[in-house]
């Protein structure tokens, strides 16, 4: 099994990207503003769309191992 150089996204649009290197992320919808929310982003998936703004947290790779 060979894993990808980059986080694989879904192909539906997000209007933000983040990659980030920890599974649990904080999200207040920055310069939209919406209350703040941890999302938990599955490695087997290595990815998230926040459920407030849309903006999605992409695992970068190896962070699944922290
Ligand atoms: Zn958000």
């Amino acid at each position: 099994m060979s894993l990808p150089s980059v986080p694989v996204s879904p192909d539906h649009a997000a209007p933000e990207e983040e990659v980030v290197t920890a599974t649990r992320v904080a999200c207040d919808g920055g310069a939209l503003g919406h209350p703040r929310v941890w999302l938990q982003i599955d490695p087997t998936i290595g990815w998230i769309d926040c459920g407030y703004c849309g903006k999605r947290y992409l695992l970068a790779r190896g962070a699944a191992a922290q």
